[in-house]
């Protein structure tokens, strides 16, 4: 039996926030938090929502050993890098969600449309499509990590990491609302982007403020 860690109450609440919020489908999706030299990660293959307490996966960091009998996640490679190569995260979120995988399979990047966008979230990776589960995509991720939170995949889905799974979460649902506005203004005619002095300007007010705001709390 092993013990509960504070990690658990954190993945069940956000597990079940992106399959209600639509963020995933079905089995897709896995999130995983560090704590300490392990990680907790989803097991392979189960609905996000029904991961019972003792069912988070143990994976060691360092060598990635897996603990515990249950399968990890099939991306459990890409959690592992970004562990290794951000000693200041505790959270890593991956999820498929529509607008960001739709907009970014057009090759588009996601634009600065609305303040929040720029003001939260430092820069966004994009990468080319490369398939689910392979080293190839984890040694991409790996590569990309050390410069941004948000990873987006073509004609994949998204990866957020956070010092919180609040922020994860949070740098997931920016980044899916930003894909959102971008495709409806781009329905109705040519959207009007935040320049880069706009966007310096959100960066240089609210940055700091909304970041330590975030991080009071993990809930
Ligand atoms: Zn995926």
């Amino acid at each position: 039996m092993k013990e509960l860690s504070t990690a658990i109450s954190d993945l069940k609440l956000y597990a079940d926030k992106i399959v209600r919020t639509g963020l995933v489908v079905g089995a897709g999706g896995n999130l995983s938090m560090r704590d300490g030299r392990i990680m907790y990660i989803s097991p392979s293959g189960f609905d996000l929502q029904e991961v019972q307490d003792n069912q988070w996966v143990r994976v060691d960091i360092e060598t990635g050993e897996v603990l515990d009998n249950l399968k990890p996640s099939s991306e459990v490679l890409m959690h592992l890098e970004c562990y290794r190569k951000r000693p200041d995260i505790t959270a890593v979120l991956h999820a498929h969600p529509s607008y960001s995988v739709g907009v970014s399979s057009t090759g588009h990047s996601i634009p600065n449309l609305f303040p929040d966008f720029p003001a939260m979230i430092r820069n966004v990776s994009y990468l080319e499509y490369l398939i689910p589960t392979t080293e190839v995509l984890a040694d991409a991720v790996a590569e990309v990590i050390q410069e941004t939170d948000v990873i987006v995949m073509r004609n994949h889905g998204v990866l957020t990491v956070g010092k919180t799974m609040k922020e994860a979460y949070f740098f997931m649902q920016i980044i899916e609302e930003s894909a959102k506005v971008y495709t409806i203004a781009s329905t109705v005619g040519v959207p009007r982007i935040l320049t880069e002095e706009e966007c310096q300007a959100l960066r240089n007010l609210s940055s700091e403020k909304y970041r330590s705001e975030l991080l009071k709390d993990s809930k």
